[in-house]
């Protein structure tokens, strides 16, 4: 298994093993490692291109296990996009034992809140539905330290890209941002240059 090259944890390898993920796709090659030394990242690439890993696998393996508030968050513009990433998480995190909680609308708030305050490690959400548990204060965030933008260009056009910037002002600011977009509109590029730092651009 060529992920063996990467400081990847034994029960992360293994879970790529399950999936049959023997070969790191182009997006994998070039993010992982910039991930998982904690630089901040802007990435061009498709939907099929195996993003997903690219920055699932780095988030699996950075997350602490013992810390019980959540460490890494997901910002992803639909409900349905929300619930891929949350099962590529829970695979790629399986024999980690790592939790993910989806938060999207039209879903239960009770439920969520619920979970959030078992040990979440990993929180994939849409902005809206984010937002509103910042502002009823049922999230804690000050324990994130990576945060993964995913099509932010979807996210542009759908309106949202205001609330994300707000969403961000609430997040530690020693923290690893990536952003990744399929196309880089104008709006994109300046969003990446406001809340990114010294960013490395990969292209695929
Ligand atoms: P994505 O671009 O994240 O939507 O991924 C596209 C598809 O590729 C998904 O079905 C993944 O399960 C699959 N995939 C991701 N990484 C790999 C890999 N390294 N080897 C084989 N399949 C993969």
């Amino acid at each position: 298994n060529r992920f063996l090259h990467y400081p990847l944890n034994e029960s992360i390898i293994k879970a790529l093993d399950v999936l049959n993920y023997t070969n790191p796709t182009q997006v994998q090659k070039e993010v992982i490692p910039l991930l998982l030394e904690g630089k901040d990242v802007i990435v061009k690439s498709q939907t099929g291109s195996g993003k997903t890993a690219a920055f699932g696998i780095p988030l699996c393996e950075l997350v602490e296990w013992e810390e019980r508030a959540p460490q890494a968050l997901v910002l992803t513009p639909t409900r349905e996009l929300a619930t891929q990433i949350k099962e590529e998480i829970f695979n790629i995190g399986r024999y980690k034992r790592i939790k993910v909680e989806a938060l999207f609308g039209k879903s239960s708030y009770q439920s969520q809140v619920k979970n959030l305050k078992q040990r979440t490690h990993i929180v994939v959400a849409t902005p809206g539905r984010l937002f509103d548990h910042i502002e009823r204060g049922s999230i804690d965030l000050r324990k994130i330290k990576t945060v993964i933008i995913d099509e932010a260009d979807e996210m542009f056009a759908m309106g949202f890209i205001e609330q994300v910037e707000q969403i961000l002002k609430e997040l530690p600011k020693k923290r690893t941002t990536a952003l990744f977009s399929a196309t880089m509109p104008k709006a994109v590029k300046s969003l990446s240059e406001n809340i990114l730092k010294k960013p490395q651009y990969v292209e695929i």
